[in-house]
């Protein structure tokens, strides 16, 4: 079976825009960006999505979330905004099996409803 490609990126064996890593999580840009700020917040760790989340492992989430918000600090756009998504299963969208935050900003996003 192929080797997870965030699994490969995190241990610097395919080469990505890492912009941050730490003991728990890294942080790249993504390759096909949906907004001119687009990163990926992905722990080291492989966790296939939200629901393979062992209890132990909560304080990875709160660990991605606060990675999240300092990445967005600078990129510069916290005063102007920024939107958090994890597509979580098929109906979402989610296409890579390793849970992913995604930071979206530098522009007026969407409205979701
Ligand atoms: P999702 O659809 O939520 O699973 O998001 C997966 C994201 O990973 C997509 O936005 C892809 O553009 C992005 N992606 C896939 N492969 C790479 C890669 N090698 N480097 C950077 N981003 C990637
Ligand atoms: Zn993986």
């Amino acid at each position: 079976m192929a080797e997870c490609i965030f699994c490969s990126i995190g241990k610097r064996q395919t080469p990505a825009q890492m912009l941050f890593q730490d003991d728990l999580c890294f942080v790249i840009r993504d390759i096909n960006p949906a907004a001119p700020i687009h990163l990926l917040v992905i722990p080291n760790q492989h966790v296939t999505s939200l629901a393979n989340l062992k209890s132990d492992q909560e304080s990875l989430v709160g660990h991605l979330f606060s990675t999240a918000h300092e990445m967005a600090r600078r990129e510069g756009v916290t005063d102007t905004g920024f939107r958090l998504v994890v597509n979580q299963g098929r109906n979402a969208g989610q296409h890579v099996d390793h849970l992913h935050l995604h930071v979206l900003g530098g522009k007026r996003l969407p409205a979701l409803g």
